[in-house]
């Protein structure tokens, strides 16, 4: 317990860096740094692309629609976000009219998004979507071949790409192969190997 709480104050000393960042251009249009969410453990970190106009608003990762997608697939298998998971994005400020993030912002938001990884060292990390997997595998394959695999992730733990809840938004069937219930099968398979590790 005493490891965690020192590792809170390193977290909340990269979020003090964070708040003042003037590192790329994005510090010039954002409203707030979204720096987590969920709470810091070691087990399990999920990694979303960037904030959106919510989550600007408030501060706070995956608020609006796709975060409360987010929390009925943690909930269907019994994970809360407030006891369960760590929740990050590859960027900590929001790309206009949400355009994907250039390749300069992404490198130099890289670091802050390096430390809580390092600091917390989860033993599981989910890929969120096509940026979060770009950013974090070296790899062409696009997310739906990559989804619902176990891959090795930093420090040796186990990272999985899913599809981010923005898509299954756009995507409504539950028929068996359509997103959302490929998205079940992952949820299903990430909670027995969260279960494995108690
Ligand atoms: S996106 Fe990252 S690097 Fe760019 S200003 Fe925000 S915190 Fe700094």
């Amino acid at each position: 317990m005493q490891e965690l709480e020192k590792e809170i104050e390193e977290l909340e000393n990269v979020r003090s860096k964070c708040l003042n960042c003037t590192k790329c251009g994005l510090c010039k249009t954002r409203t707030n740094i979204v720096f987590s969410g969920g709470v810091p453990n070691h087990k399990m970190m999920l990694i979303g692309e960037a904030p959106g106009y919510y989550e600007d608003m408030q501060g706070e990762p995956f608020v609006g629609k796709a975060g409360q997608l987010l929390d009925k697939i943690l909930a269907s298998v019994g994970f809360e976000r407030n006891k369960h998971i760590y929740i990050c994005n590859t960027l900590k400020c929001r790309p206009p009219e949400n355009r994907d993030p250039l390749p300069e912002e992404k490198a130099a938001c890289r670091e802050y998004l390096d430390a809580q990884i390092n600091i917390l060292k989860p033993r599981i990390i989910l890929l969120c979507g096509r940026v979060a997997v770009n950013s974090l595998m070296d790899t062409k394959l696009g997310i739906t071949k990559l989804r619902g695999r176990w891959f090795e992730g930093p420090n040796f733990s186990k990272m999985m790409p899913i599809f981010h809840p923005s898509y299954l938004l756009r995507n409504d069937s539950r028929e068996k192969g359509s997103p959302k219930w490929l998205m079940w099968q992952d949820i299903k398979e990430i909670k027995r190997v969260y279960e494995q590790m108690n």
